[in-house]
């Protein structure tokens, strides 16, 4: 008797999931078996912020908040107020009898893009560029250091989707139209998570302790396949090209042992990739060996019916049966358990498709070391928009421009533009605007226009900088036809393209620089010799003028550090981008990737002209 006792005290007391030394299998094992059923679809959902009350956590058992499409705890908050609005719903969970750490995410896509004062890096279509995987991985290193210093320790990034349609609205989310580059650029995994060890097993998700953030690769899969590039739609495509197209970065990315991947909206074939059992089980799950947590995208469950939401019990089944373990944002929550706990105990979803969900977030969350360090502290904040990642994220805009067009001929160049002149332009809605050179994804969903969102230096702040003492600078955002007197100027520069947008309120069929841009261009590149750079998340509308112009660069969304465009058109550095993506004379030729039968640009995949840097660094 004393010793079945003694026994059962020890069982008390002696949790084997909380011991660190306890092998990663036993621990997920032991903390299962203590696990109730609401316990265990508590884990499986992943809820806001806006509504993950104490209370809520602590009811619900609710494995995952977050902050989705730039929900920010308040404008302009500090890395302390984001820490303490994470500890506090931490401190839920962990008081819940089993005190299971929630993971908070966001989606820190190019950089840590919801959080005022952050380093934001250049989206991933200028990253695509440089085709430098060291370059993308110190990018992941710095991010995941400014995404912990605000107590978060999950992002929603990579998008690894082969844009094949610029006319999608996330084409800038996507390093390139062709699958080689972008699995390349995978490496940005490695940066966020830490190097895998070397005798990891396959598909077994690592993220190499406090320092590091869990990965997300997304969306799964041919998000950026659909017809016309319509956001969300179907992507028409044979299994070959599914498997030669989409789904390589997925190996890579396996292979560097990311911890999740979200399913896309978007359908294959006319089938919804979130109730995709083949794809996401089948495939990702068994024959990958994928280990981590598959995660739905915001209400990609109440998506999978049209309208959303309309048959809500069927969406449970089919998604979770699908294969998917955390539901990220059900349109209503608590319909959601409740559906899900019926579904279960009716033996419509089997308990075996539950733990299997639950034992992959529990792996992570194990792996990854919360369970030891549940609470942020205040240890990582000075990495926030520090000095060092300004520094990285500069070299990523000067290695992410393309130099398309220099000067009437080879020998006529017109860049590098000279430090000493006496009087220059520089012109365009985008030549002074923070927001604009951000895009999507800044601080709100859509990103926002102004200089008042966040900190950093615009290319018109740039060039100042950069300019001889003796050089005067005018700046005019939109001049007239006549504002241009000739001889005036020595030489103009022109910032003009789209403004920002995100998913579908980007889609677009015209793809045209946006007004009164392609009238800045007339205005002044008829009377002074002038640069036109574009700001733009993706090849826009550019063979009407393009003749009539000197130079032509595309600067696609650089993010914060403007100084890197200036770094290089005045020569400090050297052009050496190469198109990532098409350049198209008109959009009726949509969708052509590099490798079509008739392929006619205006510019080639891989096209990106040189010039020699003239100072010494
Ligand atoms: C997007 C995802 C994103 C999620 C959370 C969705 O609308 O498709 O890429 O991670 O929102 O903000």
């Amino acid at each position: 008797l004393l010793l079945c006792c003694l026994a059962a005290l020890t069982e008390a007391t002696y949790m084997k999931y909380k011991d660190p030394k306890q092998p990663l299998g036993v621990r997920i094992k032991d903390l299962m078996r203590r696990m109730t059923l609401a316990e265990k679809i508590g884990q499986m959902t992943q809820i806001e912020r806006t509504v993950a009350t104490p209370d809520a956590m602590k009811n619900y058992f609710i494995g995952s908040v977050l902050s989705g499409g730039g929900s920010v705890p308040a404008q302009k908050a500090t890395p302390e107020t984001w820490i303490e609005m994470v500890n506090t719903i931490q401190k839920a969970s962990l008081s819940t009898r089993l005190g299971i750490p929630m993971i908070y995410g966001i989606d820190a896509v190019h950089g840590h893009n919801n959080v005022y004062k952050a380093t934001i890096f250049p989206h991933n279509i200028g990253l695509g560029v440089t085709r430098d995987p060291n370059l993308v991985k110190r990018i992941g290193e710095a991010t995941a250091l400014e995404v912990r210093a605000t107590g978060i320790p999950y992002a929603f990034a990579p998008c690894i989707a082969v844009c094949r349609d610029p006319r999608w609205g996330r084409c800038y989310e996507s390093y390139s139209e062709d699958h080689k580059i972008v699995q390349m650029m995978t490496e940005i995994i490695t940066g966020l998570q830490g190097g895998l060890p070397v005798h990891s097993k396959k598909g077994v998700p690592f993220v190499a302790g406090k320092n590091k953030v869990a990965a997300c690769a997304k969306h799964y899969v041919g998000d950026g396949g659909t017809t016309k590039g319509i956001n969300e739609n179907n992507t028409v495509i044979s299994w070959n090209g599914l498997l030669s197209i989409h789904m390589p970065a997925y190996f890579n990315s396996i292979a560097k042992g990311v911890a999740t991947i979200m399913t896309s909206y978007s359908s294959w074939n006319g089938k919804k990739m979130h109730a995709n059992h083949d794809l996401v089980t089948d495939f990702l799950k068994n024959k990958l060996k994928f280990r981590g947590f598959v995660i739905s995208d915001w209400q990609g469950l109440d998506r999978i019916t049209s309208p959303p939401h309309a048959n809500y019990s069927y969406s449970v089944e089919a998604g979770v049966g699908a294969g998917i373990d955390m539901v990220m944002v059900p349109y209503n929550f608590t319909e959601f358990i409740d559906d899900l706990t019926y579904q279960v105990k009716n033996n419509i979803i089997p308990m075996s498709r539950i733990d299997d969900a639950v034992k992959r977030i529990l792996r992570v969350k194990f792996v990854m070391g919360l369970f030891e360090n549940p609470m942020a502290d205040n240890s990582l904040v000075n990495q926030l928009g520090s000095q060092e990642h300004r520094e990285l994220a500069r070299e990523a805009v000067r290695k992410s421009l393309v130099l398309l067009k220099n000067g009437e001929s080879a020998d006529k160049p017109l860049l590098p533009l000279p430090k000493k002149a006496t009087k220059i332009l520089v012109a365009g809605t985008h030549a002074d605007n923070l927001g604009y050179q951000c895009g999507g994804w800044t601080i709100t969903w859509q990103g926002l226009g102004g200089n008042d969102l966040t900190t950093g230096t615009t290319i018109l702040q740039a060039v100042k900088n950069t300019v001889d003492s003796s050089t005067q600078v005018v700046y005019s955002e939109n001049p007239d036809a006549g504002f241009v007197k000739s001889g005036e100027f020595s030489y103009a520069i022109v910032v003009v393209g789209e403004p920002p947008y995100a998913e579908t309120y980007g889609d677009s069929l015209n793809l045209t620089i946006s007004e009164p841009g392609p009238n800045t261009i007339y205005n002044v590149c008829g009377s002074v010799k002038c640069v036109v750079v574009v700001i733009s998340g993706r090849p826009v509308v550019v063979q009407p003028f393009v003749s009539s112009i000197d130079a032509l660069v595309a600067a696609w969304l650089p993010g914060t550090e403007g100084q890197g465009v200036a770094d290089v058109l005045f020569g400090d550095y050297g052009f050496t981008g190469k198109l990532a993506r098409t350049w198209f004379k008109t959009v009726d030729q949509l969708p052509m990737n590099v490798g079509d039968p008739h392929y006619d640009p205006l510019f080639p995949f891989g096209f990106g002209l040189t010039t020699k840097p003239t100072h010494q660094n």
